[in-house]
């Protein structure tokens, strides 16, 4: 017999509710998650393509949840944007990444990455000169990484936003690059100060002449910009090797590191590759 739509509609029902409850028990546990002190910061090096060089080190956030472990952030940064939460998470990622810098026996740049959401935030300027000043960090150390869909979403706020955070000194890194619309447009109405480019366009790099293309046209941009040129994803010799050939300026992912804990004497220590 033929199912009425109500009847394969409610079909889904239960699962919905239950995809819904998990997400609300979710957004409840990251509401806890700061008190509780189950948010950690991880640091991934990022390193000259020529000669290996340590250049910086890109934050990300890490949840370790009471009783589900390690949560990842692809799975809690959205929830935490729809519900808001991402605002009093951010203004802790900054201060902390800020205070930990701070410490660091070499003054390394640290990129952060800040969420859309937090881009439009009239204050937000005000919350990055605050943690600068409270950590006593160099703005010319701190970058942050914004994606190109935190720009679209309202425009005049984030350039607003974005011009306020550069005079202070800070840089700023125009993300996932490739991977959303208007990017043109959005490369020539701001001036950032470097492009990274998406993981994904690494992964298919040796097997398909697209992705390589793909590279190659980022790179060309950035050289007509005047930009410095990042590659995300960075797992093998062969990537490496790729991107010295298209003079590729600077690469991150597992080829260099992991991203770990840092502590200021790991960082004294950190060998560098041309020691
Ligand atoms: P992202 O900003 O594009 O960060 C790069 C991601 O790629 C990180 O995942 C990193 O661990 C991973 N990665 C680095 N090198 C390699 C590699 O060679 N191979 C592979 N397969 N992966 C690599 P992670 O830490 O899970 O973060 C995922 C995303 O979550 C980030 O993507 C970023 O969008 C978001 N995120 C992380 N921390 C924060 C934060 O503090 N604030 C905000 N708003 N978003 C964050
Ligand atoms: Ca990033
Ligand atoms: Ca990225
Ligand atoms: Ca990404």
């Amino acid at each position: 017999a033929k199912a009425s739509p109500l009847r394969s509609w409610s079909r889904f029902l239960p699962e919905m509710d239950e995809e819904m409850r998990e997400r609300r028990s979710l957004q409840a546990d990251l509401r806890l998650a700061m008190d509780r002190n189950e948010f950690d910061i991880v640091y991934q090096v990022q390193c000259a393509v020529s000669d290996g060089r340590v250049l910086g080190y890109e934050a990300l956030l890490r949840w370790n949840h009471a009783t589900l472990g390690e949560i990842p952030p692809t799975e809690f940064i959205g929830p935490a944007e729809e519900s808001g939460l991402i605002l009093p998470i951010g203004e802790w990622v900054l201060r902390r990444v800020c205070r930990e810098a701070a410490s660091w026996a070499n003054p390394y740049k640290v990129a952060v990455n800040v969420s859309p959401v937090q881009l439009v935030q009239p204050n937000l300027p005000d919350i990055v000169t605050e943690a600068l000043l409270d950590a006593g960090l160099s703005p010319s150390r701190l970058e942050i990484e914004i994606t190109e869909s935190a720009i679209i979403s309202d425009k005049l706020r984030a350039l607003h936003n974005l011009r306020r955070i550069k005079n202070l000194g800070v840089s700023v890194a125009i993300d996932d690059f490739g991977t959303g619309y208007s990017s043109l447009d959005t490369l020539s109405s701001f001036a950032f100060d470097k492009i990274k480019i998406d993981r994904s366009f690494l992964m298919g790099v040796k097997k398909d002449s697209h992705s390589r293309n793909i590279v190659k046209a980022v790179l060309g941009l950035g050289r007509s910009l005047n930009l410095p040129v990042l590659a995300e994803g960075v797992e093998t010799e062969e990537d490496l090797e790729l991107l010295r050939q298209e003079n590729c300026h600077e690469a991150q992912g597992y080829l260099f590191g992991r991203p770990q804990k840092l502590s200021s004497s790991d960082l004294a220590s950190h060998p560098q590759a041309d020691d």
